[in-house]
């Protein structure tokens, strides 16, 4: 029956008397348009060997060459021929899919090497896989306070969407302070019972802002009122620390942190997410979150290529220097000119625009008219006024791409008439 539909939509050919659901999706659709949070995909083909670049497809099917600003495959991991070749081995001996979730058939050998070498690098017991940095934050929260009945967990106000989700979903006591400020903290810790169980979840990189936790600071209140401590390290994985286990290996904190969550699809370029912690912790959690219990794993050319990434991201601290350094001549590059980078202590270079009109024209006069593709952040994924552009460069956007880059957001700077001196952060 639907195939010979075509392209007809189900929805529309119901009866008018009955509920309309196309107007509703369409109302849906058009109240986000309104509040011009509507999103338009950059259609990107990316190129083996070739990244920054990517070839963009417009609209009208033509195509365009553009250096891409705005990766989180911060390190170009994803294309790095090490990581590549392991896939390539791995589906040739293992085949495509995992063929079942972790407790039915679906636990490769991959996966379970992939868990102790992360196990390792961050000093836990145990890791534990999960679809994605998003999963694991929702699933594993969620879950916290099923098996710790009375959990109380306190979330610093910038905590990404997964991490709320999570929060929400486990329909506990939740209390949130403000962003990275431990006296707040320690006033909400102090208000609580002591004896109850409690759990503070919070970042080590913020993304947008590019700020970084006081993790000792974080550590030593959780200490000091019973509390777990919960680190998302999702763009800090692979890029801080010695061996790129995160700022929590950079800071020497490592063992002060009870849960860390990080992502496999942003510096180690692939894609799924885990939890490493004591192995009671991790046991617990593996049979008890839904989102990881309900769902087919991982398969076996992702987890190869995640470990052939992480091995490599171990053995190669000049690729996180070579990272800073870029971070850092873009930052004083575009200041030079003026242009206002807000203070940023990470290798994100976020850029004040200040409001969502220049900031979306901006962001389109750079890719149409100089191929420089970056995305335009407008509320509500930052606050009204502090609209922005950000910019993550990588050890390959060499100083030619540095110097277009600046040259072009001169110009543009003038062209929209955008104020030159930094807002207040
Ligand atoms: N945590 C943070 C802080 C993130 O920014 C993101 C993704 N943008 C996630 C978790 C989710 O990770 P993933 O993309 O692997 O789902």
């Amino acid at each position: 029956r639907r195939a010979q539909l075509g392209s007809q939509s189900c929805i529309s050919e119901r009866s008018a008397a009955l509920f309309d659901y196309k107007s509703a999706f369409q109302n849906s659709v058009d109240q986000v348009r309104s509040e011009g949070r509507y999103r338009v995909f950059a259609d990107l083909k990316r190129v083996r060997g070739q990244f920054p670049l990517a070839r963009r497809r417009r609209a009208d099917g033509t195509q365009q060459d553009v250096v891409v600003w705005c990766s989180n495959d911060y390190l170009g991991m994803g294309q790095h021929p090490a990581v590549v070749e392991a896939m390539k081995t791995a589906i040739d001996l293992s085949g495509a899919g995992a063929g079942g979730t972790r407790n039915i058939s679906g636990t490769t050998r991959s996966a379970v090497d992939l868990e102790a070498e992360l196990a390792s690098w961050h000093q836990k017991e145990a890791a534990l896989l999960f679809t994605s940095g998003y999963v694991a934050n929702e699933a594993t929260l969620s879950t916290l306070q099923k098996i710790l009945p009375g959990l109380i967990i306190f979330s610093d106000a910038l905590n990404h969407a997964s991490m709320i989700a999570g929060i929400r979903n486990g329909g506990g006591e939740r209390h949130i302070f403000r962003h990275n400020d431990l006296e707040h903290l320690e006033e909400l810790l102090a208000a609580a019972p002591v004896n109850a169980p409690k759990l503070i979840a919070f970042e080590s990189v913020y993304s947008m802002d590019g700020d970084i936790a006081d993790l000792a600071g974080t550590i030593a209140l959780a200490k000091k009122y019973g509390a777990l401590t919960y680190l998302d390290e999702v763009h800090a994985v692979g890029l801080y620390g010695a061996t790129g286990a995160g700022v929590a290996e950079r800071d020497g904190v490592l063992d002060g942190i009870d849960i860390v969550e990080c992502t496999l699809g942003k510096a180690i370029g692939v894609m799924g997410g885990y939890i490493a912690a004591d192995a009671v912790i991790v046991d617990a959690v593996r049979s008890w979150a839904s989102g990881f219990i309900f769902t087919t794993s991982l398969p076996p050319a992702l987890t190869a290529g995640a470990l052939a990434s992480v091995r490599h991201l171990k053995a190669h601290p000049e690729l996180r220097e070579a990272h800073q350094e870029r971070a850092a001549t873009l930052k004083r590059r575009l200041t030079e000119a003026g242009i206002p980078v807000l203070p940023s202590v990470s290798h994100i270079v976020p850029v004040h625009v200040g409001n969502p009109v220049h900031c979306k024209l901006i962001s389109d006069m750079l890719l149409e008219d100089f191929g420089i593709y970056v995305q335009p952040i407008n509320y509500p994924t930052v606050p009204k006024g502090t609209e922005r552009l950000r910019f993550t460069p990588s050890p390959d956007h060499d100083d030619a791409m540095i110097d277009k880059l600046v040259d072009a957001m001169d110009k543009l700077w003038s062209h929209c008439n955008v104020a030159r001196r930094p807002a207040a952060a």
